[in-house]
């Protein structure tokens, strides 16, 4: 089928009131944005470089990020001013930010500090009776000393001709800073980080108060539009493929997808063997009867099992399984375009569905400095580029959380929208050295006993990942007065809000005897272990994975 001209696709920027995050580089920039979600204001990030007159859609305000460079030096970047200024919109510059839009006005007066202000600082708030009315609003409501937390090094010398200070620290006489007649603001510490427990307001007081933001970002308003959007874009005839694994993100976005365009939309379950207990079954059982999804389990099993034979090397093992789910998807999304074909309204199979998140896209997307590559997230998996294949990712502008509340706006279960993560490659990063059919026997009965031990004792809400891996060393142990030489389970379970830094749970505090119980029925019930440890290593050092 061929789509005639652009197809009338409505992102949210387009249909919500937006504020736009111009990142410079922090490492908290994506949590401005994730501040702003909260407050059911919908944000979306840019890299500072880019060219905002060029967009189709205008902002209700900007946010300058922070950034680890300083506006002096050679090859800092900067927005353009001239640009921003044209937009028209109330601007807020954090830290590095507010350096910008004081550099922008007079590019002497920011300089480096003789000494770095990193942590806790207590901000004294000046009010300005009688002055232009946007002058108080940032600071409205928020009493007149404010807990901020700092993170420079560089600072004003002065203040920008037509600016005046709305606040200051002891340490910087400059903290916050207004224009004179226009919504402009810079701020010297973060507000989006939880060490400014005020922060979430001062954030509120500009969206709403300054931008006149409406805050209607809310997954029931995002739920029917963007089921709007995915007819229009596929059109009457079009037909979606997508890969689904059990986990929350590809089964909300297939459930989307069903939504939409109900059997036009095709799911395939690839399984590779690596699959978890009884896993295929359940996911099957799931979409099918409950979410009323089109699925085709795909048994690739033996295909799998026998390209890792005498594999250990990690890289190799994720290479092999990659390589082999494009071959078997595109194996299958030729067979199911064979049976639409037959039917009346059906066309050609076009879209390929992912579940990317915004996490991804930001990552993508933030700004990295002139020698960095940007990492492109469209070809994860190689498929689109190997099937020619358009891609609709219906969760590209979410984050997780934001997936879990839609999930459950479309009578996704409950314990399915909760579900940690599973990786790719499942189990064959978690057994350790090679995979075969005995070591996934071994690694998926642990995995089932401490799973189900987390969720007898409620604590699986209270982990983000849990899993056990299978060590390919042995240990000596006793059993039953004879002495067996055994392999290791090793026990992971952390905590963690965006699994790019994690701590281990520590069952150790308020559940003493979870673990010994999980060791206990480990050893007791799987043939051939005789030992359990439970790794304690945070990310980083490690990841959250063995492999
Ligand atoms: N690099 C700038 C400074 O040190 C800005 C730091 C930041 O934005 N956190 O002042």
């Amino acid at each position: 089928m061929e789509i005639n001209g652009e197809p009338a696709t409505a992102p949210p920027s387009s249909t919500f009131d937006t504020l736009l995050v111009l990142d410079f580089g922090s490492q908290y920039s994506h949590l401005i944005s994730r501040r702003l979600r909260d407050l059911q204001i919908y944000s979306e990030l840019l890299p500072c470089t880019a060219d905002i007159l060029d967009l189709s859609w205008k902002p209700k305000g900007i946010i300058l990020s922070g950034g680890p460079y300083s506006v002096y030096e050679n090859g800092a970047p900067h927005v353009n001013w001239t640009q921003l200024s044209q937009l028209d919109v109330p601007i807020l510059g954090i830290c590095y930010g507010l350096q910008e839009i004081a550099w922008h006005h007079d590019n002497e007066n920011v300089l480096a500090g003789e000494k770095r202000e990193y942590g806790h600082a207590k901000l004294k708030i000046e009010t300005h009776k009688g002055e232009a009315d946007h002058v108080d609003k940032l600071f409205q409501g928020l009493g007149n000393d404010l807990d901020v937390w700092m993170s420079h090094g560089d600072k004003l010398s002065h203040i920008p001709a037509s600016f005046s200070v709305i606040a200051d620290t002891p340490n910087a006489p400059f903290a916050g800073i207004v224009h004179d007649s226009k919504p402009y603001y810079g701020i010297q510490f973060h507000p989006e980080v939880s060490h400014t427990p005020k922060g979430t307001e001062l954030l509120r007081n500009f969206a709403v108060e300054i931008c006149t933001a409406r805050q209607h970002w809310t997954m029931q308003e995002f739920k029917g539009k963007e089921i709007a959007r995915i007819r229009s874009l596929v059109g009457e005839k079009g037909q979606v493929i997508g890969a689904v694994s059990g986990g929350v993100d590809s089964t909300v976005a297939a459930k989307l997808m069903n939504e939409a365009i109900g059997g036009r939309f095709h799911a395939v379950l690839v399984d590779n063997g690596l699959l978890r207990q009884d896993e295929a079954k359940i996911v099957h059982k799931t979409l099918t009867k409950h979410l009323g999804i089109q699925l085709t389990v795909v048994d690739a099993s033996q295909r799998f099992l026998g390209e890792l034979k005498g594999i250990t090397d990690p890289e190799q093992k994720r290479k092999i399984i990659g390589r082999n789910f494009i071959e078997v998807f595109q194996e299958e999304a030729h067979k199911v375009e064979a049976a639409a074909a037959n039917s009346p309204n059906a066309g050609d199979i076009e879209w390929l569905l992912q579940g990317t998140l915004y996490p991804d896209v930001i990552e993508s997307l933030s700004f990295k400095g002139p020698s960095q590559t940007i990492k492109s997230h469209h070809n994860v998996g190689g498929l689109p580029a190997a099937m020619r294949l358009k891609l609709i990712e219906p969760l590209r502008e979410l984050f997780k959380d934001e997936v879990r509340i839609l999930g459950t706006k479309l009578d996704i279960p409950e314990d399915l929208v909760w579900r940690h993560p599973f990786p790719g490659p499942g189990l064959a990063i978690r057994v350790l050295g090679e995979v075969t059919e005995s070591q996934l026997r071994i690694a998926r009965q642990a995995d089932k006993i401490f799973i189900d031990e987390l969720i007898a004792n409620d604590l699986y809400r209270k982990t983000s990942q849990a899993f056990a891996a299978l060590l390919p060393v042995r240990a000596v142990g006793v059993m039953g007065d004879k002495r067996e030489h055994g392999q290791i389970i090793s026990l992971r379970a952390v905590e963690t809000t965006d699994f790019m830094t994690a701590v281990r749970t520590h069952f150790d505090i308020e559940n003493r005897t979870f673990l010994d119980r999980v060791s206990s029925r480990i050893t007791n019930e799987v043939e051939g272990i005789t030992r359990v440890l439970y790794d304690i290593t945070s990310k980083p050092p490690g990841t959250i994975e063995m492999e």
